[in-house]
């Protein structure tokens, strides 16, 4: 488990501890203070001293709770409820069962809170106070006189009923939670599993076409008659190079997801004319766009010059266009830059698939993805990455669609100074 949560984990028991405890204490303490009122009996009014000092330190745990300090806390009352048992053999003479039995739980109450050396001490401690209850109310006579027999059996039967059901209580809590982070960490487990078979699946799909090709071209060049015309060794080395382009998208998806969670992906923004990478990006996905039967239209009014990392901003649309290409089933894709005073709004809008109403939020997700994975591979990272990059830029990214219809990407950007060295740091999902 995290330091932390481990610590948080520690702190609420701690605190469900205290809650629990204090009020049983502060009742304890009325009914010694009225029978040792009532009855001038000197052992209840021992027992209500005793009780008192337990009571003062778990107000002052609660404090020290409070600030954080659960060791010392576990510590000042694991003490306490020591000295309380002590001083209870001195007076309490009819409590022996119970004052034996205290330590006991004693230890299972502190036994998260505190270090192993820690607890060893507090164990030697308690045997020690134990032997001290056997020997001042086993052995010796009672030091003050004890209060009338029923009130003793009914004391009695109320501090081993509470000690022993408080006890049980904590360790039941305990376990319950023990049980739901194992459960959490089965999930987490399988998930990954899940996530790893879908990535390997992933990766070892453009090596078949790959190592065909290959073979294909190795065949055709050492046959000795007649040689391959050079436009089919250009088509096979085209398909070679789309599957490696592949590949190496997709071991870049997974090392930027790495360094998201690390937070250690940074941006680097210059002053760079958007208006030119959207163009070159297109130029780019032109070839792939006639490959699949696309259109694919620009329009921009004019440079938009802003303050933005180009490699970055670069990612996000060569994500979005080929995100358009891929789910576009041939259809018209439009690409649209404008200028919103110190905005830059980039809008990607394809005549596909489109995205169901209830995915359009989860797909910024990582491994959120909103089709099969029989019909069209992917890890669901690339609108995850995306997202990150915009909003490290300080931007926005939105999607909107009619099913069947197509859908339409909407990136906003800070065309100021406000996007500087910002690390993308981790967290989200
Ligand atoms: P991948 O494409 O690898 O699955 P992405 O994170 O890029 O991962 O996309 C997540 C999901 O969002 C996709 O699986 C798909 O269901 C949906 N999606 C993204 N872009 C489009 C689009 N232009 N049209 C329809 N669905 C889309």
């Amino acid at each position: 488990m995290h330091e932390s949560s481990e610590e948080e984990l520690k702190q609420l028991r701690l605190r469900q501890f205290l809650q629990w405890m204090f009020p049983v204490a502060v009742g304890f303490l009325l009914v010694y203070a009225v029978f040792a009122f009532v009855l001038r009996s000197p052992a209840l009014t021992g027992g209500m001293v005793a009780v008192g000092i337990y009571t003062v330190a778990l107000a002052w745990a609660r404090r020290l709770a409070l600030r954080g300090s659960t060791e010392r806390a576990a510590w000042v009352i694991g003490h306490a409820l020591l000295v309380m048992v002590a001083l209870g053999a001195l007076f309490l003479h009819f409590l022996h069962p119970a004052l034996l039995l205290m330590p006991v739980c004693g230890v299972a109450l502190v036994l998260p809170y505190l270090e192993r050396p820690a607890l060893g001490r507090y164990m030697l401690a308690a045997f020690g106070v134990d032997t001290w209850v056997m020997v001042v109310d086993g052995l010796l006579p009672p030091l003050v006189e004890q209060p009338p027999l029923p009130l003793q059996r009914w004391v009695l039967a109320v501090a081993v009923m509470a000690s022993v059901g408080l006890t049980l209580r904590l360790l039941a809590v305990d376990s319950a939670r023990l049980r739901r982070s194992l459960k959490l960490a089965e999930q987490a487990v399988s998930t990954r599993d899940e996530f790893l078979s879908v990535a390997s699946h992933e990766l070892k799909t453009p090596l078949t076409p790959l190592s065909l090709k290959l073979q294909t071209l190795r065949r055709e060049l050492s046959a000795s008659t007649p040689p391959s015309p050079p436009e089919r060794v250009q088509a096979h080395l085209d398909v070679a190079q789309r599957q490696v382009k592949k590949l190496a998208e997709l071991v870049d998806d997974l090392l930027d997801v790495s360094r998201i969670s690390a937070g250690r992906m940074e941006l680097n923004p210059t002053r760079v004319d958007l208006a030119a990478v959207v163009h070159d990006a297109v130029v780019r996905f032109e070839p792939e766009a006639a490959r699949v039967g696309c259109a694919l239209t620009l329009e921009v009014d004019g440079p938009v010059m802003g303050r933005v990392d180009p490699l970055r901003f670069e990612q996000v649309l060569d994500n979005l266009l080929s995100n358009a290409l891929k789910y576009g089933a041939g259809k018209p894709v439009h690409v649209r830059l404008e200028r919103q005073d110190i905005r830059a709004r980039l809008i990607v809008r394809d005549e596909g698939l489109g995205i169901a109403p209830e995915a359009l939020e989860r797909i910024f997700n990582r491994f959120e993805r909103a089709v099969s994975g029989r019909h069209f591979g992917g890890l669901g990272l690339g609108l995850y990455i995306v997202r990150r990059i915009v909003t490290a830029s300080g931007g926005t990214i939105s999607a909107a669609s009619v099913p069947g219809q197509g859908a339409t990407f909407t990136v906003e950007l800070p065309l100021g100074a406000s996007a500087s060295l910002v690390p993308l740091a981790s967290g989200g999902r």
